[in-house]
């Protein structure tokens, strides 16, 4: 796998793990050239789950957004990379099991369910995400907003 830091194809896997419902594998890499840290996701591939937006519009859900947008909210709280991989995990998770046999889930539940999961976290992250999120009172349109200011990943 690609480094993300450097861009060297040499790693090794730290560690595997299937998530609990058994629909991904994890595993943890780290670069041999210079020694970043990151995750690699392997998935059986699925129908892709569906997001509802308020207005109606839907949108393929992509637990990469909510990724980037979960290391914003908790940038400088000393929360490991392991925290935050088990977060978005979790996250993951419960959207898949809400979303049921037709795939499908709205923006506000997705929105509701990383609150939850935040809050239990990180107090400071979670107040970060909520305030920018019941501004823009819907996640594609925070995403997208936070996606602007998004460092490119380390
Ligand atoms: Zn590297």
């Amino acid at each position: 796998m690609r480094c993300p830091a450097c861009g060297s194809l040499e790693d090794k896997v730290l560690e595997t793990r299937t998530t609990a419902n058994g629909t991904a594998m994890r595993r943890r890499r780290e670069c041999l050239a210079c020694g970043f840290r990151f995750t690699s996701y392997e998935r059986v591939e699925d129908k892709p789950i569906t997001i509802i937006k308020k207005n109606g519009d839907i949108q393929p859900f992509d637990i990469r957004k909510i990724e980037r947008s979960l290391r914003i909210c908790t940038d400088k709280r000393n929360i490991t990379q392991e925290k935050i991989d088990d977060l978005v995990r979790s996250i993951e998770e419960a959207i898949q099991i809400q979303a049921g046999p037709k795939h499908e889930i709205t923006s506000t539940a997705i929105g509701e369910e990383i609150l939850k999961k935040l809050y239990t976290l990180d107090p400071v992250a979670y107040v970060r995400f909520a305030s920018v999120y019941r501004q823009f009172n819907s996640l594609e349109q925070f995403v997208d907003e936070i996606e602007k200011f998004a460092q490119p990943e380390r």
